[in-house]
């Protein structure tokens, strides 16, 4: 039996039933909201149930995702989400903040919160018997798909603007995903992707023109509900801060609180503060103008992960902060340069479009924003070691001493 009963455009609002679309809006190109069976689900299961799960992964929540319950035990697919939450107290005291907690999504298998779209994917690509899964990538969509089609036998074939950093090229082709290096950016990867997907009959993964992607990601949603919400009595709403290239990731986060709130298990709506770097800022600029006429724009930050020219997912990305009174905020290189050296100091490292999103926080609570009593919550999307050069710029050279202990004397100011 099907577990969601079709799909909804988010630019003009038409249903469509399960079996009429498989990526877009026909009439639009808008992009499709899943639609799950909310009284039959009310019905079925309880967060008592989903908070009883021994499966301390993203598929704990398989009840409100819309895939049947995949094989692969004891692969990576079934390690990916029920990431770890932390609680600085240092930088939370630095921030003026009362409460403070980061989502650390670099415990994924392939070490970025793309894992969660990925895993999806690859569960439903088999569900629609799809022999090649084909998706554009800036990285770590990419990472996380070879990843995912290694740990479960898929063939993957991945489109990488041949400006990726380096080390994550290498991870796809580790994982034996066939990887082309694509003379263009994202956006010339993205278009070819979907040319070479209706040509060929592969399955498209693409972030945001595939609906499932959203569904995956909406499950960081679910788990900051399960993880925050459910267990502290918050008296303000939760700010959660994401950093923004696609707005995918937002717009799953969001669905995750619609769609929880539809079911009548959450009260109090997490506000959504969408981060971007200021020079990939498409979806601030629209918001910062208030229109949802969001046009592209020249794509320039050292945050390659979101370094997006036109965000595939930016009404999504706008509604989630102007439905949920949040806000978008944009940061320079160098706010993400010094946010990678803040996090690192409370034992956290992260790459550039990670660090971004505390970068924004710092504004926020900087501007007042936000305030001493609002509690607050970073998605860290990526690992440190993704981008060794953007940590290598954050953290500078390290000073060379003679191997005597006056060196060490000296060096040190001892
Ligand atoms: C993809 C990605 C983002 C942005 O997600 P979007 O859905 O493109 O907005 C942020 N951080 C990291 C590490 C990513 O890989
Ligand atoms: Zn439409």
């Amino acid at each position: 039996m099907l577990k969601y009963t079709g799909y909804r455009c988010s630019v003009c609002d038409r249903e469509y039933a399960s079996d009429e679309v498989t990526y877009t809006c026909p009439v639009d190109g808008g992009n499709l909201d899943v639609l799950l069976d909310i009284s039959d689900l009310s019905r079925k299961t309880s967060p008592r149930d989903l908070q009883a799960s021994m499966d301390f992964s993203m598929w704990r929540y398989l009840p409100l995702l819309p895939v049947d319950e995949p094989a692969h035990h004891g692969t990576p697919l079934r390690r990916v989400g029920w990431t770890p939450l932390y609680r600085p107290p240092r930088l939370a005291a630095g921030l003026g903040l009362k409460q403070l907690w980061l989502k650390d999504e670099s415990t994924n298998p392939t070490a970025s919160f793309k894992d969660r779209a990925s895993a999806l994917l690859v569960v439903r690509a088999a569900e629609v018997g799809a022999e090649v899964i084909i998706t554009a990538s800036s990285g770590n969509a990419g990472a996380a798909l070879a990843g995912m089609a290694a740990a479960t036998g898929q063939m993957a074939v991945i489109l990488v603007p041949k400006t990726a950093p380096k080390p994550k090229v290498a991870q796809l082709r580790v994982y034996g995903a066939q990887v082309l290096l694509v003379d263009g950016n994202y956006d010339a990867a993205f278009d070819l992707t979907i040319e070479a997907a209706n040509e060929f009959g592969w399955y498209c993964r693409n972030t945001a023109y595939n609906p499932f992607t959203a569904e995956g990601k909406k499950t960081a949603g679910l788990e900051i509900w399960e993880q925050v919400l459910l267990k502290h009595n918050l008296a303000r709403p939760l700010c959660v801060f994401v950093s923004v290239g696609d707005g995918n990731i937002i717009a799953g986060i969001h669905k995750a609180f619609k769609d929880l709130h539809a079911l009548g298990w959450l009260e109090q709506m997490p506000r959504l503060f969408g981060v971007q770097a200021e020079g990939a800022a498409a979806v601030a600029i629209a918001y910062a103008s208030g229109v949802e006429d969001i046009r592209p724009v020249a794509a320039q930050t050292l945050a390659d992960s979101i370094s997006v020219d036109l965000p595939r997912d930016g009404l999504r990305a706008l509604r989630a902060a102007t439905q949920t009174v949040g806000a978008y905020l944009t940061v320079t290189d160098d706010e993400i340069l010094a946010a990678i050296r803040s996090l690192g100091q409370v034992g956290v490292f992260v790459e550039p479009a990670a660090a971004a999103a505390h970068a924004g926080l710092v504004k926020a609570a900087e501007a007042g924003q936000i305030q001493t009593d609002d509690p607050c919550l970073v998605l860290l999307t990526g690992a440190g070691l993704k981008d060794t050069q953007a940590a290598i710029r954050a953290a500078g050279d390290a000073p060379i001493i003679p191997p005597t202990l006056d060196g060490l004397r000296t060096a040190l100011g001892l």
